[in-house]
């Protein structure tokens, strides 16, 4: 699933690309597309797209009187759309604008398409008031940005959520943007064991996780931005995630793996739990 980094530059793509271009409809493919029923997608037709913002791992779609909410999920993407045909494969929804000239006097008509891979069909659109965007669902539940969140804040949400702290930096109402590879990735620079205690670590373990997560989040952004489209997981850099039996970049010891339905946790035994191996529980009796 993409993190913060890839929709955060995926934003500002796209904000390059249809800021100021006239919304002139929008189609769902099915009917889960459309998560809401009021206020109608129609609002918005006439009016200049303002921007593409981000929030958590959500795309916003600004316009004056509302605002569409776009959640990509695992296998969702917003791409532009220069075929616009009837059908669109793995088609969710489209956003038609209006034509615009651009400076090499060429038409641009390309809508924008929500496409979802896979059956799961759970990539989808929201539409909100613009004012109350950020505080309506789907987004009323978030925790602070990842990028944003200091080491006081942090160490608050540490202290009043016990929790394994891999788990935290995943949980988007504890701390929005983050996703598995950023929270192996985050893990490692902060030297916490991904299963360390949250109210355990202290100011202290929040004050490594905070400055981990920016500078994390940071590097991110700056490999996204060199990109002209999302880059897919193993495109990211890495010193944990998906490197499982490689040498950790830092001490050379393997990276180790404990894999859950649908997710593995990456760590340095060296440089992160002292050296201690962790139980994984791939050989454990769920797979007999
Ligand atoms: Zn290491």
């Amino acid at each position: 699933m993409p993190e913060m980094p890839e929709i955060q530059a995926h934003a500002e793509r796209l904000t390059e690309r249809f800021g100021g271009r006239e919304l002139s409809g929008f189609t769902p493919f099915n009917f889960t597309a459309l998560k809401t029923a009021v206020p109608a997608p129609s609002t918005a037709f006439g009016h200049p797209l303002l921007e593409v913002q981000r929030r958590g791992k959500y795309l916003l779609l600004r316009f004056e009187p509302i605002t569409f909410v776009v959640h990509l999920m695992q296998g969702g993407r917003l791409v532009a759309d220069e075929k616009r045909s009837a059908k669109p494969r793995g088609g969710q929804a489209r956003f038609d604008f209006e034509p615009i000239e651009r400076n090499d006097g060429t038409i641009d008509e390309a809508a924008l398409l929500l496409t979802e891979q896979g059956k799961e069909r759970r990539a989808g659109v929201w539409c909100v008031p613009t004012d109350d965007a950020l505080t309506a669902p789907p987004l009323d539940k978030l925790g602070p940005e990842a990028a944003d969140v200091t080491a006081d804040e942090l160490a608050a949400l540490f202290a009043a959520n016990s929790m394994r702290v891999h788990g935290f930096l995943r949980d988007q109402r504890m701390i929005a943007g983050i996703g598995r590879r950023l929270a192996n990735e985050v893990c490692h620079r902060a030297r916490v064991s991904p299963f360390a205690n949250t109210r355990k670590l202290g100011a202290d373990g929040a004050a490594s996780v905070a400055a981990a997560i920016h500078s994390c989040v940071e590097e991110g952004l700056q490999f996204e931005r060199t990109r002209a489209d999302m880059s897919s997981s193993k495109d990211r850099p890495s010193a944990m995630h998906s490197r499982t039996g490689e040498p950790c970049p830092d001490c050379g010891d393997a990276v180790r793996a404990v894999s859950y339905s649908g997710y593995t946790v990456n760590y340095c035994p060296t440089c992160q739990t002292g050296g201690k191996i962790l139980a994984d529980n791939t050989t454990s009796k769920f797979l007999k």
